[in-house]
């Protein structure tokens, strides 16, 4: 983690913008942060009590309440909270007005902000700037904007422990420990006359065996931390008219996908997402998987195979009401093997039809070798253990890691694997007896590899990329 208290501040030019959601409600709240942020917010706010008052003059954290001015007249009656450098979320000076929280208020407080001096924030400026000076890292930084868009408790979790900085402890241990193994390598190198060892290769060799598994650890974390984030991508396949779309609705609660009784209306593939306990789905109905001259729907057919494969969790439905409801045994028990028990749940829909669904469900669990849910899409009937069935799915690998130091984001598993692998070939180098040199480079490789993921080793296109997904104001 950053160590605040070492890193200087560096205040940059003055920036300003609404931090709460554009539009009507009781409050909105307008940040200023920067160079002479205070003289600039005092240039527009006069207090009730006190006609002299500057900001200046304020300890932080100080709340006052007064009224901000524009050249035409009153804005509005606001509340002007002070943070003084080093004590705010950016680590520069900064005020925070809350105003009443009209679009028309805000721009004029905005507006009057300008013109004493102040610059519109790009967006995610604020939080930039909390990492430039250190207040947090690139990987707590994240985790704020993660926190901000988490729709599930989950995901909510996993963000507030991800910005409390869980990993990037971990993250920072594992570097420490690569930088040591790193600096006695090289400094063999600056005696490479004297044929000197610093460190046993055999210690070397375990140590970053052990650092490798760790790495390894958290790579594989991601497998469940990717789900909680981003939710578990869930496919419905089945022939048409099994009753695909009357499940996504049912699940969805609402008239997403149509329903209708021609084979072949959902041609193309929808995406919805829906919570369900803790977790978050995002489901896709598929095209019907039939063989069609049609060539809008054969694309569509094509697009789901494309989509089963990426899928985490596949819902197979069969109509159990039709005489031929055996027929797709066959490619139940292929879907079984290709993406494997974990991944599929069978579900024999529209028991309400059929008066012997029970035997109907137990000769498809026969012919299949897979469990099999019973359920009526239309009326309801099953739904509970149908997600009880979706939600154990996930909680199976909750078990797996320690749910404090996940790995959530594709950025942070890229780096992760490159710097396994950088240690690995470190490894491989070491057993073949190879060059000082050569380790220490894949060490430093790995090095780099971690430094990425918190920020210590960033490009300034990086946190572009980054910062550009947060909203203005934050
Ligand atoms: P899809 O082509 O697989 O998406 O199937 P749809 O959801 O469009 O359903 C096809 C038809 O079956 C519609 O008329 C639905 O109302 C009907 N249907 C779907 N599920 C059930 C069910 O559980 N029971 C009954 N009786 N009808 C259902």
């Amino acid at each position: 983690m950053p160590d605040q208290h070492q890193q200087p501040v560096i205040q940059e030019d003055p920036i300003a913008a609404i931090a709460t959601p554009l539009g009507i409600g009781a409050l909105a709240v307008i940040r200023v942060s920067g160079r002479g942020a205070l003289d600039i917010a005092g240039k527009v706010f006069r207090k009730a009590v006190d006609p002299d008052f500057r900001f200046g003059d304020s300890k932080g954290f100080v709340a006052h309440f007064g009224r901000v001015y524009d050249r035409d007249g009153l804005v509005d009656e606001v509340v002007a909270l002070v943070f003084r450098s080093p004590g705010s979320f950016t680590r520069e000076d900064m005020v925070e007005f809350s105003c009443h929280g009209g679009p028309v208020v805000v721009r004029h407080l905005l507006q009057a902000l300008y013109e004493a001096g102040c610059r519109p924030a790009e967006p995610g400026e604020f939080t930039r700037r909390a990492f430039m000076n250190g207040r947090i890292d690139l990987l707590q930084a994240e985790a704020i904007g993660e926190m901000i868009h988490a729709r599930s408790e989950s995901a909510y979790r996993t963000a507030v422990n991800q910005m409390q900085g869980n990993l990037s402890l971990k993250l920072d241990q594992l570097r420490q420990r690569l930088l040591e193994s790193c600096a006695l390598l090289e400094l063999e190198l600056d005696f490479s006359e004297e044929d000197v060892e610093f460190q046993s290769r055999g210690e070397l060799k375990e140590q970053l065996m052990q650092l490798k598994e760790e790495v390894q650890k958290l790579v594989d974390s991601y497998q469940h931390g990717r789900l909680l984030s981003e939710g578990v991508a869930t496919v419905i396949v089945g022939k048409p008219n099994a009753g695909k779309s009357t499940l996504l609705n049912t699940l969805l609660g609402e008239e997403r996908a149509i329903v209708s009784h021609m084979p072949g209306t959902t041609r193309d593939y929808i995406e919805e997402c829906f919570v369900h306990e803790k977790t978050m789905f995002r489901l896709t109905d598929t095209a019907g998987l039939r063989e069609s001259d049609e060539e809008i729907e054969r694309e569509g057919i094509g697009r789901s195979y494309r989509k089963i494969g990426e899928a985490d969790l596949i819902l197979y439905m069969l109509d159990i009401s039709q005489p031929d409801y055996l027929q797709e045994a066959e490619v139940v028990r292929e879907f079984r093997d290709t993406y494997g028990r974990a991944k599929l749940i069978v579900i024999a829909n529209k028991t309400d039809l059929v008066p012997d669904a029970e035997e109907r469900i137990c000769k498809i669990q026969e012919e299949t070798g897979c469990d099999v849910v019973g359920l009526s899409a239309k009326q309801g009937e099953g739904m509970e253990t149908l997600l009880k069935q979706m939600s154990n799915m996930v909680e199976g690998l909750d078990k797996l890691h320690d749910a404090s130091v996940l790995v959530t984001s594709l950025r942070h598993y890229v780096s992760l694997r490159n710097a396994s692998d950088a240690v690995g070939n470190a490894l491989s180098l070491l057993g073949a007896y190879a060059g000082t040199e050569l380790i220490a480079f894949e060490l430093r490789s790995a090095l780099d590899y971690v430094g990425e993921i918190t920020g210590k080793v960033v490009s300034e296109e990086l946190l572009n990329v980054i910062f550009d997904r947060f909203c203005i104001g934050k």
